[in-house]
C-alpha cells in the first residue's frame, strides 16, 4: 500500500474555524503532524476549485463491530429488544472485527473515534484490546478505547423476577446463566487499570461504566474518584431510552443527573452517549460542570429512542458532538449524512432558529474533538493544528449548480455524503486517497471478515428468540422497572 507522509495539502476553500467564512484558495504546509502554515494561493485564476478541506470527522460514540448489527440479525427495533438479539454476533477475530469498522469509518472522513468496545469474550478483554489497538494504528485513525464496565441489571432495568416468570423454565435458566456470567466489578475495574497502559500518541484509554443502570453504585463513584486523581476520561451511555428514564426516575427519586454530579461523575472529562431522554435542568447542569454529548441521530431513530433535545442542549450550551453508534442510517457509516440527518432534524422548523450553522460546524468539527480527546484539542486549522483533515471533493454536488447561487456549505449541508470523501490524513498521515482507504486493502479485509462470520455462526433457536423478546415487550410494557407492577409475577400472568 502506498502512504504519504508530511508534505503539503491543496485547498479551494478550508474551514478554519465554525464562526468565519471559509478561506481559499490556498496550501496547507505540514511540518510532521502538525500544520506548520497555510499559505493564500496568488493568481492561479480558473481552477476547478473541488477541494474543501475540513477538520477531520469525530465519531464520538461507536462499537467498531465490523459486522453491522442488521447483518447478524438484530433487526432494528428498541434497544430494549434489540439487546436481546445483540448475542447473535459471531464471535469473531478481534483485530479483524476492528480494523474493518474503523475501515469504513476512515473512507468516510472519520479520523477521531471513541470506541465502546463490546467484549465478545471477556475472560479476553485485554486481547482484544491490543488487537484494537493494533487495528486502530494500522489503519492510522486516532482511536479513544473506553474498556467496559457492567453487569448491575444484567436482565432487565430492575427485579427481573417478572420477566422470569413469564417464560417456560428453560428460557429464563438460560437468562439467569448469562447474568452470572460476568466477573466482579473489582476485577474488571483492575483490569481496566491494566489497559491505561497501552495508551500512546494516537490511542488512548478511558474508563467505559455502560450505564448507570448496569453499573453498581460503588463502581460509579470508584471510576468517579480515578478520573479526578489521574485525570482519565470516562465514557458512558446515558438515558438513551424512555425505558430507561422511566427506570431512572423510579430509582432516583431525587434525579439520576443530580445522584451522578453527587458522586463526583459529571466533570469536563466525561462524555455521555445518546441523552435522549434529559430534561433541560439536566442539560444545564451538564452543561456546568463541562460535561460533552454525543448526539446520536440515526442510532436513535433505528433503536426507537426519539430524538435527543438539541435544542436543549443548544440553549444549555452544553457541548456536543456526532456519533454513529455503529447504526448509520443507511448502515454504511456515513458521517457526513449523518451531519445533515443532525442538522435538518434540529435546526428547526418553521422560521424558529433552533440551532445555526456555526453551533452545528463547531458541534461535528470541534466539540466532537474535544469530547473524544478531551478539552482543548480541537482548535481552529491553522499553524499548530494538528494534521487531521478531511478533503471533501465538491464536484459531484456542484454538477448542476449555477455560479454564485449556491454557497460551498450549502452544498455540504445538503448534498455531501461519504462518497464525496476524496482523503483523510490523520496525524499527517494520509489514510485515504481517492476515495480508498490507502493504508490497508479494505476491500480483501470486508470479504475476509464477512466469509469467516459467515462461517462462525450457529444456528439460532429463533422461536426461543421471539419468546423472550415477547415476554421482554410485556415487561416493560407493564412498568416493571419502574416498580409500577404490584409484585413479580403478575404482569405477565395475564398478557
Ligand atoms: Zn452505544
Amino acid at each position: 500500500m502506498t502512504e504519504t507522509f508530511g508534505g503539503s495539502v491543496g485547498f479551494d476553500h478550508l474551514l478554519v474555524r465554525s464562526d468565519a467564512p471559509l478561506q481559499g484558495p490556498g496550501t496547507l504546509a505540514f511540518g510532521g503532524s502538525v500544520i506548520a502554515a497555510v499559505v493564500p494561493d496568488t493568481g492561479e485564476a480558473g481552477r476547478p476549485g473541488n477541494r474543501l478541506v475540513l477538520p477531520a470527522l469525530s465519531n464520538v460514540h461507536d462499537h467498531g463491530r465490523g459486522l453491522r448489527t442488521l447483518a447478524f440479525g438484530a433487526l432494528d427495533d428498541a434497544l430494549e429488544i434489540w439487546l436481546t438479539r445483540l448475542g447473535l454476533e459471531p464471535v469473531a477475530d478481534p483485530y479483524l472485527r476492528a480494523v474493518v469498522a474503523f475501515g469504513r469509518m476512515a473512507e468516510g472522513g472519520i479520523g477521531i473515534i471513541n470506541h465502546c468496545h463490546n467484549t465478545q469474550n471477556v475472560a479476553q478483554l485485554e486481547a482484544e484490546a491490543v488487537a484494537v489497538k493494533r487495528a486502530a494504528n494500522a489503519v492510522g485513525v486516532r482511536v479513544a478505547f473506553a474498556v467496559p464496565l457492567f453487569g448491575a441489571n444484567p436482565v432487565t432495568y430492575g427485579d427481573p423476577a417478572a420477566l422470569y416468570a413469564g417464560l417456560p423454565e428453560g428460557d429464563a435458566d438460560a437468562l439467569r446463566r448469562r447474568a452470572a456470567a460476568f466477573p466482579a466489578f473489582n476485577e474488571q475495574l483492575a483490569v481496566a487499570e491494566s489497559l491505561f497502559e497501552l495508551a500512546d500518541s494516537l490511542f488512548t484509554v478511558q474508563y467505559g461504566p455502560v450505564a448507570p443502570q448496569w453499573v453498581d453504585e460503588a463502581t460509579l463513584r470508584s471510576v468517579a474518584e480515578r478520573s479526578a486523581i489521574h485525570g482519565r476520561r470516562i465514557h458512558m451511555h446515558l438515558l438513551e431510552t424512555r425505558l430507561q428514564r422511566e427506570w431512572a426516575d423510579a430509582t432516583y427519586p431525587r434525579g439520576l443527573v443530580q445522584h451522578l454530579d453527587e458522586i463526583g461523575l459529571l466533570s469536563p472529562r466525561l462524555t455521555v452517549a445518546h441523552g435522549t431522554h434529559l430534561t433541560s435542568a439536566e442539560c444545564e447542569l451538564l452543561a456546568e460542570r463541562g460535561v460533552s454529548i454525543s448526539v446520536n441521530t440515526s442510532s436513535n431513530l433505528r433503536l426507537r429512542s426519539g430524538i435527543a433535545p438539541v435544542a436543549d442542549f443548544v440553549a444549555s450550551g452544553v457541548k456536543f458532538g456526532l456519533g454513529l453508534d455503529g447504526m448509520a442510517f443507511d448502515d454504511d457509516e456515513d458521517g457526513l449524512r449523518e451531519m445533515r440527518l443532525l442538522w435538518h432534524l434540529q435546526r428547526g422548523f418553521g422560521i424558529a432558529d433552533v440551532m445555526n450553522r456555526e453551533r452545528l460546524l463547531q458541534a461535528v468539527f470541534f466539540d466532537g474533538r474535544d469530547a473524544i480527546l478531551g478539552p482543548g484539542s480541537a482548535v481552529p486549522l491553522g499553524p499548530g493544528a494538528p494534521a487531521d483533515l478531511m478533503i471533501v471533493n465538491t464536484a459531484r454536488m456542484n454538477r448542476d449548480v449555477i455560479a454564485d447561487r449556491t454557497g460551498i456549505l450549502d452544498l455540504l449541508l445538503t448534498r455531501a455524503t461519504k462518497a464525496d470523501v476524496d482523503e483523510l490524513w490523520v496525524d499527517g498521515r494520509q489514510i485515504v486517497r481517492n476515495g480508498t482507504l490507502a493504508s490497508l486493502p479494505l476491500a480483501a479485509l470486508e470479504d475476509e471478515f464477512t466469509s469467516r462470520a459467515r462461517h462462525a455462526a450457529r444456528a439460532v433457536d429463533w422461536p426461543a428468540l421471539d419468546r423472550i423478546a415477547g415476554a421482554y415487550r410485556q415487561y416493560y410494557g407493564c412498568g416493571c422497572h419502574a416498580g409500577r407492577s404490584a409484585m413479580p409475577g403478575i404482569c405477565t400472568t395475564d398478557p
